[in-house]
């Protein structure tokens, strides 16, 4: 890539100005994830902030807006945790993100509770639970239910704790997998903690509570569009969500490193790179929000577009590009085969990354909309060793951003080659 170098130097210049493509983005994913953006959520508008500092990068660009702002506002309805967030197990402090996350379809739940264990041993089936539960009065107890256990019993009846079925004070659910949290558009019935049983030696006797959650029903975020004009009608579309999933408690936010400051990076990224090499086709950018509340900006997009959809010849959605050290996936890859076989010719020729893998159809980004109307269009992520994934270590110090250079080739090369 020969971009921020004068043409006589380039020669020269090659493999530093590769280099200086994953320090810009390293820079931006730096910026997007730093605590004044608190995890761009839908706590003190972190995603507004976040939208605000693309669209300031979008002017200084120099890119064009559809119509007079670079901004799509759209509405949507979702559970917070502004506030306090602690929780003692037997008076001891546990660290929020680490310990223990909170359901993110959670009430807010204030006081000092007395548990009761549903041990594997004490259920045969689903009565026996509500019956010895019924006798133990646990009205003003938090229920602790081990997990680990792979108890078909308790398994069903974790399914439907969110109804609260006991109608206790809350629930403790002991886990022995990753914590990975996520977003909820609905308040439950009761309170839930996700607790890792790693390093928890004790039988947990008490649980001080004290968690603050707001429904907030009309929030309203935004997407960021721009874009390069080019020779023709025909547009080429770039996407990645910069919305996360913001603070768990006023104390901790969930900075989304590779989901997805990293694909919100290599947008701003092929924006400059378009600036300095006139594209073909309309090249549009797309930041979207809501993405992990389920697709809300998306969605809203799709139904108000600023131009014909009809226009669009083909759309790339970057999503978790944090370590391509074994190479990328593309969902959609056998469905537009044809367009995938393109993709995978480039990277052989060019001897760019290990592995090119197709997949099928999947619902679980921004593309999805997009596809449901006929739009052709891949998602493209990375895989490597990274694992974070919606946990508090997906974090800039943490991502390697292992073959960036080689990603962002292959995807400039396929638009100007492959369609
Ligand atoms: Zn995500």
């Amino acid at each position: 890539m020969l971009r921020f170098v004068p043409f006589l130097f380039t020669l020269f210049l090659v493999g530093i100005s590769n280099a200086q493509n994953s320090s810009y983005a390293k820079e931006m994913i730096d910026s997007l994830c730093a605590p004044r953006y608190h995890g761009r959520g839908y706590v003190f508008q972190g995603d507004l902030k976040a939208a605000s500092f693309i669209e300031k990068q979008c002017k200084s660009k120099g890119l064009n807006s559809f119509g007079d702002s670079y901004t799509q506002s759209f509405k949507l309805g979702v559970n917070t945790f502004p506030g306090d967030m602690s929780v003692k197990f037997n008076r001891k402090l546990l660290q929020t993100g680490v310990d223990y996350q909170i359901n993110p379809g959670s009430q807010n739940l204030n006081g000092s509770f007395k548990t009761y264990y549903l041990k594997p041993s004490m259920v045969k089936s689903q009565e026996k639970i509500f019956k010895t539960a019924s006798k133990k009065k646990v009205q003003n107890r938090v229920i602790v239910i081990d997990e680990t256990s792979e108890n078909a019993v308790i398994e069903e009846f974790s399914k439907g704790i969110n109804q609260n079925p006991l109608n206790a004070k809350g629930y403790v659910l002991l886990k022995d997998k990753k914590l990975t949290w996520w977003a909820s558009r609905r308040t439950y019935n009761t309170t839930i903690l996700d607790v890792s049983i790693e390093g928890l030696h004790k039988k947990i006797k008490t649980v001080d509570i004290n968690i603050d959650q707001e429904w907030v029903s009309e929030y309203q975020s935004k997407n960021v569009v721009a874009f390069i004009p080019g020779q023709s009608d025909s547009m080429v579309i770039f996407s990645a969500h910069f919305d996360h999933l913001g603070r768990m408690g006023k104390e901790t936010y969930i900075a989304g490193a590779s989901d997805n400051a990293s694909g919100s990076a290599m947008l701003l990224d092929l924006a400059d790179y378009y600036s300095e090499n006139p594209p073909k086709y309309n090249t549009v950018f797309i930041w979207f929000a809501g993405e992990e509340a389920g697709l809300v900006g998306s969605k809203y997009f799709v139904e108000n577009p600023p131009f014909s959809l009809d226009n669009i010849k083909f759309l790339l959605n970057l999503d978790l590009m944090a370590d391509a050290k074994k190479g990328i996936t593309v969902v959609n890859g056998t469905i537009f085969n044809e367009a995938f076989d393109r993709l995978k010719a480039i990277n052989e020729r060019e001897g760019l990354l290990n592995q090119v893998k197709a997949r099928g159809a999947a619902a679980n980004s921004d593309h999805y909309p997009f596809y449901e109307k006929g739009v052709p269009s891949f998602f493209i992520y990375t895989e490597g060793d990274y694992k974070h994934y919606h946990d508090i270590n997906d974090v800039p110090e943490n991502i390697p951003l292992t073959n960036y250079d080689q990603v962002f080739e292959l995807i400039t090369s396929f638009v100007k080659e492959g369609l």
